[in-house]
């Protein structure tokens, strides 16, 4: 990676401030899913073992815009205390003299976790002079925040302007492996985009078409694909604005020799609601007053062979409505074959990275990213600003 990681420099004796992103779902003041802690752990492990280092640790949690309980990292700190077999304290602000002073007490080996940097609008602002107040807390930076990288607040960009910043490992990894598609990837390099809209997938389509073998389309986005080749598609999911943008789409990987791969085949319901019955159509064309909600067997065995065959394989976005279970099938399938890809296998953004973890196939998978946003970003060949802010190698 072309920026400096914590192996690069001392963190003996350093006070360590670490952003990373502890913004997991809560309910009923429950952690529901811890991934996004147990991924930062390497790098928190990492930092406890170098001798006399002090942990300061600072995250957002929701979208508060004022101090709140509902809000609280007070559950973090206690789920983070069991995984690191240590005390965490839960400094009750991230900045100000209620900070320093939890902080200036703090001894070689201790941790401390500050509370929610969102309580202050200064942080999604940016503000300089609040940069500079969680700055203050420490002697080194380090982003392991992958999952709000490609947001410039003042915890992820602006204190790196004022403390020498370096990645953590997990801020490595998914650079390493999302930014890796990009460079050199080993071929066939087939990418699987699926989801909702064209709209919002289009810059992913356009960043990966000049480096991949074949693109498998599949979600809703694929009707608007399927119509402006002339299909019909019955009531199924289609922006009519986006139909010319699909054309040039398939024109361009005709040119570049790309193989594109549509769905063939699918499951149809007569509305979208989640106890509609499944019934297949087998056939590209979808019947009038039917919708495609899912892909069906052919479809899945047309990108499952394509799948096994790839060197790499990179996934974002669902192949149907997988929230329905009579819809879910399709994706399933189609996580099923990326985990039995014996290459190098990626999944990146929210809605692909939930699929794999409801089917219990993220430890088959080379790389599932935990950004959802940045991912995307990341993926559209946008430069994060959270990265970019630390230091070059
Ligand atoms: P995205 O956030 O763009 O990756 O889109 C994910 C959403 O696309 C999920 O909530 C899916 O339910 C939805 N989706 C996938 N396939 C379809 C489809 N055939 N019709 C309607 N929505 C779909």
């Amino acid at each position: 990676m072309a920026k400096k990681t914590v192996r690069d420099v001392d963190l003996r004796n350093k006070r360590v401030l670490v952003r990373v992103d502890f913004n997991v779902p809560l309910k009923d003041g429950k952690i529901t899913d811890d991934t996004r802690i147990t991924a930062a752990l390497p790098t928190l492990t990492y930092v406890l073992d170098q001798k006399g280092a002090k942990l300061i640790l600072m995250s957002h949690l929701g979208r508060p815009k004022k101090p709140d309980t509902e809000n609280s990292l007070a559950p973090v700190a206690v789920r983070l205390s069991e995984l690191l077999g240590r005390k965490v304290t839960l400094a009750p602000d991230c900045v100000g003299p209620a900070a320093e002073a939890v902080v200036n007490a703090m001894k070689p080996g201790d941790v401390v976790l500050l509370e929610n940097v969102r309580f202050h609008p200064e942080e999604e602002k940016n503000d300089p002079g609040f940069a500079r107040q969680l700055a203050s807390l420490g002697d080194v930076y380090v982003n392991d925040a992958f999952g709000t990288a490609h947001r410039a607040h003042a915890s992820t960009e602006g204190v790196a302007k004022i403390l020498p910043g370096v990645a953590g490992f997990l801020m490595e990894k998914e650079i390493k492996f999302l930014g890796g598609v990009f460079e050199n990837p080993a071929r066939p390099f087939v990418a699987i985009i699926g989801g909702a809209k064209v709209s919002t997938k289009i810059a992913v389509l356009e960043s990966l078409l000049p480096r991949v073998t074949t693109m498998i389309i599949g979600g809703g986005m694929s009707f608007t694909f399927n119509k402006t080749l002339g299909h019909s598609i019955g009531k199924s999911m289609v922006e009519a604005d986006f139909l010319d943008t699909a054309k040039i789409f398939l024109e361009k990987a005709k040119k570049a020799g790309v193989e594109i791969l549509l769905p063939v085949d699918h499951l149809v319901a007569d509305a979208f609601v989640e106890t509609a019955k499944a019934e297949l159509v087998d056939s590209v064309d979808v019947p009038e007053g039917k919708m495609a909600l899912d892909i069906g067997p052919k479809t899945v065995s047309l990108f499952r062979e394509r799948i096994l065959k790839a060197k790499t394989v990179l996934w974002n976005g669902p192949m149907g409505v997988f929230e329905f279970p009579a819809f879910a099938k399709g994706t399933q399938d189609i996580a099923r074959a990326v985990a039995d890809c014996k290459g190098t296998t990626v999944v990146g953004g929210g809605d692909s990275v939930a699929a794999v973890n409801q089917f219990g196939l993220a430890s088959k998978i080379t790389h599932v990213s935990t950004g959802g946003g940045a991912s995307l970003e990341l993926l559209e060949g946008k430069q994060l600003p959270g990265v970019v802010a630390l230091q070059d190698r």
